[in-house]
């Protein structure tokens, strides 16, 4: 279906660019030809306004009647010399100027035409295939989506009816109830990242306050080590040695940054998943990177994975879970609190997110003095 509008879309487009360019070939030809044959039929009405008035000169005219045919037919002239009426050919080059004037200025009004339908044909090509892609996009969420709600619900209702039917030994039952609060945390994950994005989408605004960014990450990742490492991932925290003030969201931070860990075991396929947390701090602004060893992304798609429900490949191909909503979510976060994210390939492999905040002015209590440093 898609591909039979693309192609009807490109067919219309080429019918319309050749119609146009054999329209305007046409139109430069036809002028050309009318513009020769207007100064030919001229040229060849005043030669006989020549002949006529020599005819009549030889008939006898009055010298009044002389002066007044040269007043009627400005492109003659009385040459002296021969006593005869000739062309006056400071006219007749005036007026064949003007004729190639015409030509030039159609010769180049057609290109320009051209160019402004081309123009005009661009734009309207890019926002079809802009609004194409995003079309393509939504339908990969709604297919992700249905799936990473679907797969936990089916495997909870599996575990609970395997439960209800047989007696299970303590091992298993305790097994059994890890694996569905694994379930119920991909779920909750999963609504909290739609609901994110649906609040984001109506732009509540977020309530910064100030906070410290060492000791907040620390108490991020002190929630989230434990299922971080279950995972595979080999966690490494480098803490700034100084004060990292910021005013920030917490909650929201929260979000970003296990958003961030989340994707760095995700996109790891190695059963060693070394993944570096490192806090740091440049002139006025707080920087909090998460570099992995993972697959890395594709220099092409760095500028689109920040982009809502973008997920590299194709939901036929992919293998990870997710909605691709993530790093929209981490962007928008992060610029509502005045920051931005950048990403880069790390060294020898993977990828390296960094998180770029405002350092917060901090007025010393005893004199107020302004104090950017922060950090001893
Ligand atoms: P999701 O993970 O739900 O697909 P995200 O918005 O978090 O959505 O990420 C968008 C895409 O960016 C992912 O589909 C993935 O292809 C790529 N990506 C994100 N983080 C990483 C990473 N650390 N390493 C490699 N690829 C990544």
């Amino acid at each position: 279906m898609n591909l039979t509008s693309r192609r009807v879309t490109r067919i219309a487009f080429s019918v319309i660019i050749l119609f146009v360019l054999a329209q305007v070939v046409w139109w430069i030809m036809f002028q050309n030809q009318y513009i020769a044959s207007v100064t030919d039929m001229t040229l060849k009405e005043w030669r006989n306004d020549v002949l006529t008035a020599n005819e009549l000169l030889d008939l006898g005219l009055s010298e009044d009647m002389r002066n007044e045919l040269l007043t009627r037919y400005p492109h003659l002239v009385f040459d002296n010399d021969d006593g005869r009426y000739v062309l006056n050919q400071a006219v007749v080059s005036a007026f064949v100027d003007e004729q190639r004037g015409s030509t030039r200025m159609f010769a180049y009004e057609g290109p320009v035409f051209i160019f402004v339908v081309l123009l005009g044909l661009w734009i309207i090509a890019r926002s079809l295939r802009t609004e194409r892609e995003l079309k393509t996009r939504q339908q990969n969420f709604l297919s992700a989506i249905t799936h990473e709600f679907k797969t936990p619900i089916s495997t909870l209702r599996l575990l609970i009816e395997t439960a209800l039917m047989r007696k299970l030994s303590p091992e298993k039952q305790q097994d059994y109830l890890r694996r569905m609060a694994a379930e119920l945390s991909r779920l909750e994950q999963t609504s909290e990242q739609v609901l994110a994005a649906a609040r984001l989408e109506q732009s509540q605004e977020t309530i910064l306050e100030p906070q410290e960014m060492n000791s907040l990450v620390q108490s991020i990742v002190g929630r989230a080590r434990s299922s971080l490492e279950a995972r595979g991932a080999e966690l490494r925290v480098e803490y700034f040695a100084g004060d990292l003030p910021v005013s920030i969201d917490a909650s929201a931070f929260t979000v970003v940054l296990n958003n961030l860990l989340d994707n760095a075991v995700k996109y790891s396929p190695d059963d060693h998943k070394p993944i570096l947390l490192r806090l740091d701090s440049k002139d006025d602004l707080v920087l909090v990177e998460v570099a992995d060893q993972g697959m890395g992304i594709d220099e092409k798609e760095m500028k689109h994975v920040f982009e809502q429900f973008y997920r590299v490949g194709s939901e036929m191909t992919r293998k990870t879970k997710g909605v691709g909503l993530g790093l929209h979510l981490v962007k928008s976060i992060i610029e509502a609190m005045n920051g931005w994210v950048r990403v880069e390939a790390n060294e020898p492999k993977g990828s390296r997110f960094t998180l770029v905040l405002p350092r917060r002015v901090v007025l010393a209590e005893a004199d107020t003095v302004v104090n950017l440093g922060g950090a001893s």
